[in-house]
């Protein structure tokens, strides 16, 4: 849920770009694609123009836009317009790192109000885009203050558009709701109508229940449609769709895609084409259809790629590690499973620093309006402080200089004492058969592990496994093979696992594995892998024949905490289910409870 609001609010701030024209005098009536009709009309009037099909027909307005560029611009106005319009084609490449100083002159106060202030709605909506929130915040608060002086009701509805988007981000639902009641309606345009009704349903459907949902979407679709603003009406029926999965009714909301799939094609929004495909394809999962859920959720991959921050990433990488799992394509599934905590990890870590950025801002902000006060009281004050700054400053940068070299010298001297006692400590803590961790070692760096990840919050799982019927290999082949294979089934797993692992020889056939930062799924795929690449084993090679196979007890943090004893006891008792069970296979701790 917290996800999909995120990117509700993300795929439609570009649509939300300020859209309130200066000076909106046209008279080309209908507009046919593809033809020059724009030429006869002022330059003003054909940027106007432009900007308003912006949001209908993005190759057309790319197209214009080029040809535009052709002409010389010589009046102020026109060249400010067409300086925001190509500020805004950049945006729309997803070329942010230019939007910002294209925008640099208009942003400058001299330059005509209104420009100004689309400037910097566009320069919020492109610093989020791009996670600078520090400074988007600081262009946001901008905003806000502007908001009194803001005469004309079309700009004044973008701005708060924008600021009801912005607090929808930072599920401030309470204030999205309270700006959205600054509107007169009666003022705006329809398509501005559309755009902010349809800002304000997430915030209202977080307290409403579907049947509202439904009503009120229902309702904006239509007056977006009545408005030709494809675009939002499409962004609507997506969350609708996705509010009919939140409801476990996936047949409805198939139904839903398979009526309005082929419009939203047509638009050749991307991020919308790999939203609704994602959601098509976690529906079609959950119905059964897994041939059609794989081919839509690689079809959201393909269209979400460009788009960072893209929840249908996250789902379509889900449907993805579903499937692999159901077709016990472990080792494909493992790799879908992280690709899709990555993504995850990334928005919750952009999430965490958008809350930190806004919190900061408002409170230097504070500290400013504060500061501001003072000095207009008292000047002396003023010099006196930004003394203060100053040394403060310089100190801190001295300080960070020292903890620098205090922190480099620390490393040269731990390396050479490491180097020193090297040999002996690899004797001492690595299994000479194998090499890898012995059982002393093993504990002591599995409980550093677990120390470290307990006061990180950050789970960790355990996985045990032991060979099957070991002693009759040793007994018909002799210690030597029995030897190799133990060899061979360390060098199998070894490839699979993450730098940060920790795998020990634990016992005469027995083998521990910590993962920190696993979570017990994840583990119990790895295990699966490691499992199947042990029976892959092949040991013709040797002069015997025979075959290998192990059987693994997997635990985790979640279940067991993190006592190293626990976790070991906890796996070593899902080890022995799976012995029971018929060995060569992985058992989870939590199926062994009753
Ligand atoms: P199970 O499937 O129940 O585990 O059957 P198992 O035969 O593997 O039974 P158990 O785990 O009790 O057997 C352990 C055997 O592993 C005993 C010993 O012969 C063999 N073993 C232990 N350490 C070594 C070693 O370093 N080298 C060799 N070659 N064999 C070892
Ligand atoms: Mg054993
Ligand atoms: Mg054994």
């Amino acid at each position: 849920m917290l996800l999909s609001k995120l990117t509700l609010s993300i795929a439609l701030y570009f649509l939300f770009l300020a859209t309130a024209a200066p000076v909106v005098a046209s008279d080309s009536g209908n507009v046919v694609p593809g033809e020059n009709v724009l030429s006869h009309l002022t330059v003003q009037q054909q940027l106007a123009e432009l900007d308003e099909i912006r949001l209908e027909n993005l190759p057309r307005f790319r197209a214009e836009l080029a040809r535009i560029r052709e002409l010389k611009l010589t009046q102020p106005e026109d060249i400010e317009y067409f300086t925001l319009l190509t500020a805004y084609e950049f945006a729309l490449q997803g070329q942010y790192d230019k939007v910002l100083p294209t925008l640099t002159p208009l942003l400058n106060p001299s330059s005509n109000s209104v420009f100004t202030t689309r400037a910097q709605l566009m320069a919020v909506n492109v610093l989020f885009l791009s996670n600078n929130y520090k400074l988007g915040f600081s262009y946001f608060e901008q905003l806000i203050d502007s908001i009194p002086s803001i005469t004309d009701p079309e700009l004044l509805a973008n701005v708060i558009v924008i600021v009801m988007f912005t607090y929808n981000q930072l599920e401030r639902f309470d204030l999205t709701l309270l700006y959205e009641r600054y509107i007169d309606f009666d003022t705006i345009s329809p398509k501005m109508s559309c755009l902010i009704r349809a800002t304000s349903i997430d915030a209202k459907y977080q307290q409403h229940d579907l049947a509202f949902m439904e009503a009120e979407a229902g309702n904006v679709i239509n007056e977006c449609i009545a408005a030709k603003q494809i675009i939002p009406a499409n962004l609507v029926r997506k969350e609708l769709m996705r509010a009919f999965i939140n409801d476990n009714n996936h047949k409805r909301a198939l139904s839903f895609f398979q009526q309005h799939i082929e419009e939203i094609q047509q638009i050749q929004y991307p991020m919308l084409i790999s939203q609704i495909n994602a959601l098509a394809a976690q529906a079609h999962l959950e119905e059964g259809y897994l041939k059609k859920a794989l081919f839509l959720a690689d079809k959201a991959l393909e269209f979400g790629q460009a788009s960072p921050n893209n929840i249908a990433l996250v789902e379509a990488y889900d449907v993805l590690y579903r499937i692999a799992k159901a077709e016990q394509n472990f080792q494909q599934a493992l790799a879908y499973l992280e690709r899709k905590q990555q993504i995850e990890n990334e928005f919750k870590a952009s999430k965490t620093s958008q809350q930190i950025a806004y919190h900061t801002v408002k409170s230097e902000i504070e500290l400013k309006n504060q500061r501001i006060n003072l000095l207009d009281r008292d000047n002396e004050l003023l010099f006196l402080q930004q003394s203060i700054y100053k040394e403060e400053a310089k100190n801190s940068r001295l300080m960070l200089i020292l903890a620098t070299l205090i922190g480099t010298i620390a490393l040269v001297l731990a390396y050479r004492g490491l180097t020193g006692r090297k040999r002996f400590k690899l004797m001492a803590e690595y299994d000479q058969l194998t090499g890898i961790s012995n059982r002393y070692n093993f504990n002591n760096q599995a409980k550093q592990a677990l120390k470290h990840c307990q006061a990180k919050h950050v789970p960790v799982a355990m996985i045990l496994f032991d060979l099957d019927h070991f002693k009759l290999i040793n007994d018909q082949f002799g210690h030597a093979t029995g030897d190799w294979a133990l060899q061979q089934i360390v060098l199998a797993c070894k490839q699979f696992m993450r730098s940060n692992d920790i795998f020990g020889r634990i016992g005469g056939e027995e083998f521990v594995i910590m993962m920190p930062g696993c979570e017990l799924d994840k583990a119990t795929l790895l295990a699966e892998i490691c499992r199947d690449a042990i029976v892959s084993i092949d040991c013709n090679s040797n002069e015997h024949q025979f075959s290998l196979s192990a059987s693994f007890g997997v635990s985790g943090s979640e279940i067991s905490g993190y006592d190293l004893k626990q976790l070991l006891a906890d796996a070593d008792k899902a080890m022995y289910q799976a012995k029971a069970k018929g060995r060569n296979q992985v058992v989870e701790y939590q199926q062994t409870e009753h």
